[in-house]
């Protein structure tokens, strides 16, 4: 079957709700994909770092493999082996006690939103169905009905409603603002530590560290979303490192997975996680022994392979090569680790263009919000084939250059 046969039938048969690039992928190995037709392409984008341990990682494989042959789903009715083991290993890298797991990020979220309001009733003693969390414009937590209610963003809404109440937004990294938000019925702040999908939209220094302060004195919770920015995707293990602070709930998914499998799960305090009985929450594949096994050994790798400072060393050398393109095209190159945001200026250039173009020459990445591309390549990619993704956006860029800015006399000649 050909490629466009493939497009037309998810088109035929599927709902519209994404908008691909034309290319129809075959097979992942490592930091590189190939299409149906044979074409190689680098991935820098990484299923928005669900991939961040590249494509069929062979220690992931075998994890997968092993497990799947001799237990993989039980549902949570019955115990099984990997569950114990996944959850100790979680909570000695994240440092909260606790952890429950869950599939998809969004499911993750609601279980943080449901821990922050019980806590908010139970410990904290907010009057019944009062309880409000205080989250922030730009967010982006997922796709359900409760979470795109309070996002910023109409797109994600759009005839949608109704929708839950309980949520306050604030502009991001605006402290003041939050400030002005909290009451006495605030049970939790949920946030991003720096914002993925509103185009890596980093907080001002020290917000982390005031937010945490504040959230302490106003005793409600710090809740922070990292399922984008978690597990060594900005050169920390966790983006919160970079102000030394702990959050009292942190929310994990994608790398989770180890690229194989939708791994979530809510990380909080004892005091948090004991706000569920049996019967207040679950999900039929939540902590699966497939899962689990999977998830597992992809934080020993993590570990092991060093990713996370990988991700620290790499990431700041391809932001510096990006700057040092000097562009009129380029209006800011911002992220942490190998997390790259390019906001291409939208008078010159769609950023999609820049993809389109990007992956012509064997680049696959993908803007967000028009304007802005994202390099998230998996952090075991190597330095040469990072270069190599670097060089083709150069020349891109330089193309766009002599097709769309003015001519200036000398200047530009030749
Ligand atoms: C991707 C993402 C989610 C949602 O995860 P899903 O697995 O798509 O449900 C939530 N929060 C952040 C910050 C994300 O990047």
């Amino acid at each position: 079957m050909s490629e466009t046969s493939f497009i037309d039938l998810e088109t035929k048969f599927g709902a519209a709700n994404y908008l691909p690039l034309p290319v129809v992928i075959a097979r992942g190995e490592g930091a590189w994909l190939w299409d149906t037709a044979g074409n190689k392409y680098l991935d820098m984008m990484s299923a928005y770092s669900a991939v961040s341990h590249g494509h069929g990682h062979p220690r992931l494989l075998k994890a997968l493999a092993d497990q799947a042959s001799e237990l993989a789903i039980v549902s949570r009715a019955f115990h099984a082996k990997p569950l114990g083991p996944f959850l100790k290993k979680l909570t000695h890298m994240t440092g909260l006690p606790r952890a429950l797991p869950m599939n998809t990020g969004v499911e993750a979220v609601e279980t943080a939103i449901k821990a922050a309001r019980r806590w908010g009733y139970r410990v904290k003693g907010i009057p019944k169905d009062q309880a409000e969390i205080i989250v922030a414009e730009g967010n982006f937590h997922g796709r359900t009905t409760t979470v795109i209610g309070f996002s910023a963003d109409e797109e994600y809404k759009e005839d949608f409603g109704p929708f839950a109440a309980g949520f306050k937004l604030v502009p991001f990294g605006d402290i003041e603002a939050v400030k002005a938000a909290m009451g006495p019925n605030t049970a939790a702040v949920l946030m991003e530590p720096i914002q993925g999908e509103a185009g890596i939209v980093m907080p001002p220094k020290g917000f982390l560290k005031d937010l945490r302060a504040l959230c302490t004195e106003q005793n409600c919770l710090m809740i922070l979303d990292e399922i984008q920015t978690g597990l060594g995707r900005t050169g920390k293990l966790f983006a919160h490192q970079y102000e030394d602070i702990k959050p009292d709930g942190l929310i994990l998914g994608k790398a989770l997975g180890g690229g194989l499998l939708p791994v979530s799960a809510f990380c909080s305090t004892d005091e948090v996680m004991d706000m569920f009985d049996p019967g207040s929450h679950g999900s039929t594949f939540g902590g699966n022994p497939l899962a689990a096994a999977v998830a597992h050994e992809a934080l020993v790798v993590i570990e092991e392979e060093n990713l996370t400072e990988r991700s620290a060393t790499l990431g700041a050398k391809m932001k510096q090569k990006l700057r040092a393109m000097n562009s009129p095209l380029v209006q800011d190159v911002r992220g942490a680790g190998l997390w790259v945001g390019v906001e291409i200026d939208p008078n010159f250039a769609p950023a999609r263009l820049v993809c389109e173009r990007l992956m012509a020459r064997g680049v696959l990445s993908k803007e967000t919000h028009e304007t802005v591309v994202r390099f998230a390549p998996p952090l075991m990619i190597s330095e040469d084939d990072l270069d190599w993704g670097v060089e083709q956006f150069r020349v891109v860029i330089r193309e766009l250059e002599n097709e769309l800015l003015p001519k200036s006399g000398e200047a530009k000649a030749g």
